[in-house]
């Protein structure tokens, strides 16, 4: 019998989960050898994004390659460049500079999301951003570099987007600040909000502690407020303001992985492919997508999957599980979420929590600090290289929120 191949592409979230799942259920049909699974990546390692506005690099990029190999799925070090639907192969360039074609028989891809960046005159040049692993130590590098200089500019920070992820590193920001410039030094941090209030995404529930939170800190908030410009020594308002900042750190917003244009179908406003509640993309249907580059339905009342790890944890495992029970004979599984929840992290002052699309605040200060501390660095990263236990997890129906 010919050997089938499962090929997912990224080891994110959703990839590492798609591979277990795809593993599980193929183990679970008795099937081990007749189906392969290869994880295309640059890097056998997830990178844990949720964490990218902190500074413990050491523990951000978990190596899963021991993982991998106990649960019998091969990782080919590279990126996909192209994918073929309609003859199910893929281009994919090596790490090693080779290209390769690699057929399958059923694909996920997995490749998550960018940071979006608008034309503005000098974002790319001189903006920060905590986006990839890569951008957050180029920012930390940058903070650091700027020890010894006096001047105020360079102990101001600008964080344009007051969102999620602005939020987060905004509080983070004064004590990065003081770690360079002294304790008692006089820092400044700004975020700059298009909309008419912080957190606009985020909604009024926990609005009330974001803003004690960042007064508590110190941190400015400039709100109905757009950045139209940016160049070495600050930004510049809409009417024209200025703001001095050696450090201007871009938040604003991500877009599906540019792979996902490539497979046809119906896509969102976020470059998101529309996907099924088995997560097939529509008009690709040995195509399944999962985590940042789906759009699907968490429940039966409109709300969909966020471009967020919560959902990319359950999509992998459901995407994978579908890639391989369609080859073995297994039932498939239909995504479903219902429970929704954040936990946004407000520096040294705490944390919030809430629960609900409404989000509704159940948790604050350090105690809801201490639930963020442990999704950080237990929850969402990748299981031990124990098979049995990693397989177990894999299971497409398994809860995580708490
Ligand atoms: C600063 C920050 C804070 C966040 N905070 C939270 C939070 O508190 N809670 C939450 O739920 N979410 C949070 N998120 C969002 C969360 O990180 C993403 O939703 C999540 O990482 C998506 O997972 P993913 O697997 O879809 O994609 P990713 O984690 O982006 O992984 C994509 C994978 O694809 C690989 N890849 C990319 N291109 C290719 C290619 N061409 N070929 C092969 N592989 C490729 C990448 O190397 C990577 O392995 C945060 C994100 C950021 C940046």
């Amino acid at each position: 019998m010919t050997q089938k191949n499962i090929v997912i592409a990224g080891s994110g979230f959703a990839g590492v989960w798609a591979a277990l799942a795809a593993a599980r259920a193929v183990s679970q049909a008795g099937r081990e050898g007749e189906v392969a699974i290869t994880v295309v990546s640059p890097s056998a390692a997830l990178h844990i994004r949720p964490r990218l506005y902190e500074t413990a690099f050491d523990e951000l990029a978990p190596d899963v390659s021991a993982l991998f190999a106990t649960v019998g799925v091969r990782h080919l070090p590279g990126r996909v460049e192209r994918i073929h639907a309609a003859d199910s192969t893929l281009e994919v360039s090596a790490n090693d500079g080779t290209l390769t074609t690699l057929r399958y028989d059923r694909f996920v891809l997995a490749t998550g999301s960018r940071l979006f960046m608008p034309d503005i005159p000098g974002l790319r040049e001189h903006s920060f951003n905590v986006d990839q692993l890569a951008d957050a130590q180029a920012l930390d590098a940058h903070l650091k570099s700027l020890a010894g200089r006096s001047d105020r500019a360079a102990r101001t920070v600008v964080v344009a987007g007051g969102g999620f992820t602005g939020i987060e590193t905004a509080a983070d920001m004064p004590q990065r600040l003081r770690a360079v410039f002294g304790d008692s030094a006089d820092v400044r941090v700004l975020i700059v909000e298009q909309a008419a209030d912080i957190g606009p995404d985020l909604g009024p529930g926990p609005r009330p502690v974001i803003l004690e939170a960042l007064g508590a800190l110190g941190v400015d908030i400039r709100t109905s407020a757009r950045v139209t410009a940016i160049d070495a020594d600050g930004v510049t308002l809409e009417g024209g303001e200025r703001i001095a900042a050696a450090t201007v750190v871009w938040t604003a917003g991500a877009r599906a992985n540019a792979l996902a244009a490539q497979v046809p179908g119906e896509h969102d406003r976020y470059g998101r492919l529309v996907a099924d509640a088995e997560l097939r993309a529509g008009e690709a249907p040995a195509i399944f997508v999962a985590g940042d580059v789906v759009q699907a339905a968490t429940d039966d009342l409109g709300n969909v999957a966020a471009m967020s790890c919560q959902h990319a944890l359950s999509l992998g495992r459901v995407a994978g599980h579908n890639a391989a029970a369609e080859l073995v004979g297994l039932p498939t599984a239909r995504y479903s979420q219902p429970k929704y929840v954040t936990c946004l992290d407000l520096g040294p002052w705490g944390a919030v929590y809430t629960e609900g699309w409404d989000r509704q605040v159940k948790l604050r200060d350090q105690e809801a600090k201490a639930l963020k501390r442990a999704i950080n660095t237990q929850w969402i990263y990748p299981p031990a290289a124990d098979r049995d236990a990693a397989l177990a997890l894999a299971d497409p129906y398994y809860v995580i929120v708490p």
